[in-house]
């Protein structure tokens, strides 16, 4: 936010050169914090949607992030990728589930699909009030609460909700992998909350390639 876009532009070219994408290739939507799930080809930059997938060799899915949980899937048979932005909302939306289920519309067995849960506000800074801890304990258990002695608030473990869910759908636990870094507390990270409001994002993508075999 308030940086110059073509300083913007320039970085994403040089992101998709180091992955060997075409920058045009990446698709992205506009994130509301829901839990739609679209196909790529169905998306364009005004789509409102947090989760894209695609099984178009050389299409890549992607989503931004400054503290949301950015969500990659692969799956090793079919090739099917899919990229999804998910906050609080989502996380409690389960939209993670959503994604497998779209995936597996598509001929995807939950027990092929490798996740990568990418660096977001973790354990450690996710302060919350209000009956958003009810919440989450009612959906996801104790597991996800860190009570904060002698404090009405609590911290949530947003990633380890999301490894939940997938676990829920079958998803096999030893093929997903959630990075430990929290972007509110490590300042290489762009964070929305200790920026409160103005700062930049991260774009998680991730390309379709040819399924081996196929
Ligand atoms: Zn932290």
């Amino acid at each position: 936010m308030g940086d110059d876009p073509e300083v913007v532009r320039r970085n994403l070219e040089l992101l998709a050169e180091a992955a060997g994408v075409a920058p045009a290739s990446v698709v992205a939507v506009t994130q509301v914090h829901g839990d739609r799930v679209v196909h790529a080809s169905d998306a364009n930059p005004q789509t409102e949607a947090d989760a894209l997938w695609t099984l178009t060799a050389g299409v890549a899915v992607g989503v931004r992030t400054a503290d949301c949980v950015p969500i990659l899937f692969e799956d090793r048979k079919t090739g099917a990728v899919a990229a999804v932005h998910a906050g609080w909302r989502g996380v409690i939306a389960q939209i993670a589930a959503r994604t497998v289920e779209a995936l597996v519309a598509q001929g995807s067995d939950p027990s092929d699909l490798h996740v990568a849960i990418g660096p977001c506000i973790q354990r450690c800074c996710f302060e919350v009030d209000g009956d958003l801890p009810a919440r989450f304990r009612g959906a996801f258990g104790d597991e996800v609460i860190a009570p904060q002695p002698g404090k009405d608030r609590v911290h949530l473990d947003l990633p380890r909700a999301v490894a939940m869910t997938l676990a829920r759908w079958r998803v096999p636990e030893g093929q997903v992998v959630a990075l430990p870094q929290c972007t509110h507390c490590d300042d290489r990270f762009f964070s929305h909350r200790r920026e409160q409001g103005r700062t930049g994002r991260h774009l998680s993508f991730i390309t379709c390639v040819p399924a081996a075999g196929l």
